[in-house]
């Protein structure tokens, strides 16, 4: 039985159930987060408004997954199936077919949130001493990238066509065209490819791929599926159903340039254009976002700009390997389940240059923290030698063979001897070496 307190809402008292940590979201960033808070002796709610946990994880047929974590190749629904049953000796409240609708803060009160939760029963709402946003991030869809032409059946973003295919048992198209070279874009090029569809080829408006280097060679090369770069879609055709796009060359501003058009017959167009974190949650409560990640900004402990408020996983920035997500939702669930809602004050920021696409954390809250950073380059580089640094001197310093935007990077370190004050912040540089 949960702890519950009394509280008056419009129907007069009434009973609501409390607990230490709410985490919302069970995909892989949720599970780990609920088996770390739970370990660390906190009463946990994890909410999933889908029927079962796993997240994206439960359509990802292809294998590629737990190679950090678990030393083996699983495939996603292994690598989710592994995760919930790691909560099976664990005293968790889990509640499926249930969407957190509103979070609201209150002062004053060591249960400071309170949580709508929505599900065939109706609406309760629950208390929480601090929360965990693992809710995850959607696809872009073709009005976001403003394709003129028709809105015929037959464009659809890659995740719905995986979806379609792996857990619906349906073929979305025959002759498709590829949008995007995501990683996602890619490996619905094989699937389809595998499942008798004719997929014409993968058209990228970059002048480089999107997607892991090791997507572009089992996925496309060795299906003989062409990569198209510095192109892009700028028509659909078709009453209704596709018919066909018109493919364009773009300059290195991604401009269309006239003159280069070229009709290609299709009946379905796949979108792989990106992935956006999930976050109506997060900025209802004010929770500050990263014009970066899209995603909140945080501390090293994954606390956002709310206290008591955490988030990780692809809530906070898109991740390309389901093990770091792990591990930022169990890092978020420790932290949730010691949270101490005390005075300390001290905030140092991390300052990185164009170079970088993004880094997270953006904040450092304690002048003695390990920091698990992870960061994306903005280009294509060749060697490059990055510098974490101070204002008193030079804090780490490691050197890469080459960076890629779509691949992301990871360093560990601590910042105690770098004698951080209040207000300091510390500085990521890249550099090329010869
Ligand atoms: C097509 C595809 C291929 C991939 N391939 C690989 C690969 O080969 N190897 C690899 O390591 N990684 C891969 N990944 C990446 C990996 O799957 C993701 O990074 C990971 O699943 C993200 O986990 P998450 O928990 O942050 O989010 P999700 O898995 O998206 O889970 C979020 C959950 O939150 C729930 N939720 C959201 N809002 C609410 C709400 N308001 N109330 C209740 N519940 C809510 C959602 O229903 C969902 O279940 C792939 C991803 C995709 C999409």
């Amino acid at each position: 039985m949960r702890a519950a307190i009394y509280s008056l809402g419009k129907g007069g008292m009434r009973l609501m159930n409390r607990y230490d940590v709410v985490i919302i979201g069970g995909g892989p960033a949720g599970l780990s987060a609920a088996k770390a808070a739970s370990s660390e002796g906190a009463c946990v709610l994890l909410t999933e408004r889908e029927q079962r946990l796993g997240g994206i994880l439960k359509q990802c047929i292809h294998d590629g997954f737990g190679l950090i974590k678990y030393g083996e190749k699983l495939s996603g629904s292994e690598y989710a199936s592994r995760e919930i049953h790691a909560l099976d000796d664990l005293d968790i409240d889990i509640r499926k077919l249930t969407f957190v609708s509103k979070i609201t803060k209150h002062e004053n009160t060591p249960y400071c949130f309170t949580i709508d939760l929505v599900s065939a029963s109706g609406v309760e709402t629950v208390a929480a001493k601090t929360i965990v946003l693992a809710t995850g991030c959607r696809e872009r869809t073709a009005k976001q990238i403003e394709i003129h032409g028709t809105r015929p059946a037959g464009v659809i973003t890659a995740g719905s066509a995986q979806y379609y295919l792996n857990i619906m048992g349906q073929m979305p198209g025959k002759n498709c065209v590829i949008l995007g070279s995501g990683d996602i874009g890619l490996i619905m090029a094989r699937r389809l490819t595998i499942e008798g569809a004719n997929v014409l080829g993968v058209y990228e408006a970059k002048s480089t791929p999107s997607g892991l280097r090791r997507n572009i060679y089992q996925c496309l090369d060795d299906y003989n599926i062409p990569l198209h770069l510095s192109k892009t879609v700028s028509k659909v055709h078709g009453k209704n159903r596709v018919e066909g796009v018109t493919i364009v060359d773009v300059d290195e501003q991604m401009k269309p340039v006239d003159g280069t058009e070229e009709y290609v017959p299709c009946d379905t167009l796949v979108l792989s254009v990106g992935l956006i974190p999930e976050n109506e949650l997060a900025e209802s409560l004010g929770v500050e976002i990263s014009q970066f990640t899209k995603g909140p900004v945080c501390d090293e402990n994954y606390m956002t700009s709310v206290k008591g408020v955490f988030s990780c996983g692809n809530a906070l920035h898109v991740n390309d390997l389901a093990d770091y997500v792990s591990e930022s939702g169990y890092a978020a669930g420790k932290a949730a389940a010691n949270f101490i809602n005390d005075s300390n004050d001290f905030s140092a920021e991390v300052k990185f240059s164009e170079d970088f696409l993004y880094a997270v954390p953006q904040r450092i809250s304690s002048p003695d923290a390990n920091l698990t950073l992870y960061f994306r380059s903005r280009y294509e580089r060749g060697k490059t030698r990055l510098t974490v640094k101070s204002k008193d001197g030079v804090i780490l310093t490691k050197h890469y063979h080459d960076l890629r935007p779509p691949e992301m990077e990871k360093l560990n370190f601590n910042i105690s001897d770098a004698g951080l004050s209040s207000g300091d912040y510390i500085e990521l540089i890249m550099e090329r070496e010869y």
